[in-house]
């Protein structure tokens, strides 16, 4: 029987709790995959600035070496993720957005011979907390879980108001693995346990926070597990391992951040920190400890393939830069696949083509042939999307807004830029209104009304 406790680790509003989806791949554990032949290494894989291309045609490149730089406060660092030789710098299509950016094409000379200085033990006994802030930063660590916000800039945070908060007391692990059908964060909780709990006593190091905690869906009772036995021993004083509530999306920051402290992230531009937190992906806070301890940039992550058009679904270690296509190909995908989803199905995007490189947010490629694309409907009042919005937000009257053009309405009487895009309200939506996709949209048109 749930704890007291356990029964109120969750968000007070909203969310929903679709199928799981994660039977196919959360026994898989995690395969390190073939470097491709060649790579594509988006500039632009972050948050912010997009970085300037540091390399030439037919440049010599090592394994880790900077080949982007990053352009300005929020923005990051990107590393070739193998030896070879530059081939062009062109434009190609962005994966998530669609939008063209930079790439950095390399060939892959097979030697896989690392960079000077790269992926080697460093003796952090007398590095001071600045120093491994701008280890991080030379990584070009990014948030894994989807965010990509550049983690130099999370782990020293500036306020933008002298009134508002910029300490950290509280640093919390992300391990709820929301999304349906992802398991890669699951299967790096089992594997690197010890390494998970490493990297968060450095993140509290680093901020100085007295608090830690890991939040973990209960539908993962092994990793909660694992977690418990892992801070019994030793590092775990001021960590706690605290099960959540399977629902989505219990991930998010906001409801994370709610459910493990009871604190509310302020509405209209506030931020984690502005209530002492710091949230950081199980994937990040590891690519945080190898940047530290091991010089090592951030050039693959963890990866979930899956989708009934996948032969051979699992968990991959995947270098940034390898194309969907060579992944699909090689894990087996049908002919008729009807959606391909960077990402997960709640939050992820469908791609137009599988020719896009792996980015260093992107924890899953979902490739589908049963699925149902629906015609959307006019709204039928059902309230339902207001009732599962985690924000309190009227989704309903949104898109019936963006749908006639008035995204200055949106904003300001229904508060459309506070929506995280979630997609709860369009998974619950009868009449199949594709809610998320307009407020999208309507972001768009603002931001460029906004100049
Ligand atoms: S996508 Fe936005 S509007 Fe829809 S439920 Fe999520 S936060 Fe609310
Ligand atoms: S769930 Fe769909 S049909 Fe119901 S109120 Fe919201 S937008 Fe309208």
């Amino acid at each position: 029987m749930a704890t007291e406790f356990e029964r109120k680790a969750t968000f007070p509003t909203g969310g929903v709790h679709p199928p799981e989806g994660k039977e196919s791949t959360c026994g898989l554990a995690l395969q390190r995959s073939d470097a491709p032949q060649t790579v594509e290494v988006l500039m632009q894989q972050h948050i912010g600035a997009p970085a300037a291309p540091v390399v030439n045609r037919r440049d010599e490149v090592k394994k880790g070496q900077l080949i982007g730089e990053a352009r300005g406060f929020i923005s990051a660092n990107v590393h070739s993720p193998v030896s070879g030789k530059v081939k062009r710098i062109e434009n190609r299509i962005h994966n998530p957005t669609g939008k063209a950016v930079a790439a950095v094409v390399i060939d892959n000379d097979g030697e896989d011979e690392w960079a000077e200085g790269c992926n080697v033990e460093r003796d952090i006994s007398s590095m001071d907390t600045e120093a491994m802030v701008s280890a991080v930063r030379e990584a070009g660590v990014v948030g894994m879980g989807g965010a990509a916000f550049p983690s130099h800039v999370k782990l020293n945070p500036r306020p933008q108001e002298p009134s508002q908060q910029s300490e950290v007391t509280d640093v919390i692990i992300n391990g709820a693995e929301c999304e349906p059908m992802l398991t890669c964060d699951h299967r790096l909780m089992l594997e690197k346990t010890a390494e998970i709990v490493d990297a968060l006593a450095l993140i509290m190091h680093i901020t100085g926070a007295g608090n830690g905690y890991i939040g973990i869906e209960t539908n993962k009772p092994d990793a909660i597990a694992a977690f418990r036995e892992a801070t019994a021993q030793g590092r775990g004083e001021n960590i706690s391992v605290i099960p959540l509530q399977v629902r989505y999306p219990q991930g998010a920051e906001q409801q994370l951040i709610t459910a493990l402290t009871g604190r509310e992230v302020p509405s209209g531009g506030g931020l984690p920190v502005h209530v002492g937190c710091l949230v950081h992906n199980v994937a990040t806070a590891l690519a945080i400890r190898d940047a530290i301890r091991f010089c090592k940039p951030l050039i693959e992550r963890p990866l979930t393939v899956a989708g009934d058009a996948v032969g051979e679904p699992g968990n991959f270690i995947e270098l940034i830069g390898t194309s969907f296509e060579h992944i699909l190909r090689r894990q087996g995908v049908a002919e008729e696949v009807r959606l391909l989803i960077s990402g997960g199905p709640m939050m992820g995007v469908a791609q137009a083509q599988a020719d896009v490189p792996l980015i260093k947010g992107n924890s899953g490629i979902i490739a589908l042939c049963a699925a149902k694309i629906s015609e959307q409907r006019a709204c039928i009042r059902c309230g339902r999307c207001v009732e599962n919005c985690p924000l309190g937000l009227m989704p309903n009257m949104i898109s019936v807004l963006c749908e006639n053009g008035l995204w200055e309405e949106s904003r300001d009487r229904y508060q459309v830029m506070e929506c995280k895009e979630c997609g709860c309200c369009s998974y619950i939506c009868p009449a199949k209104r594709r809610i998320v996709h307009m407020i999208k949209w309507c972001k768009a048109e603002l931001a460029q009304m906004e100049g």
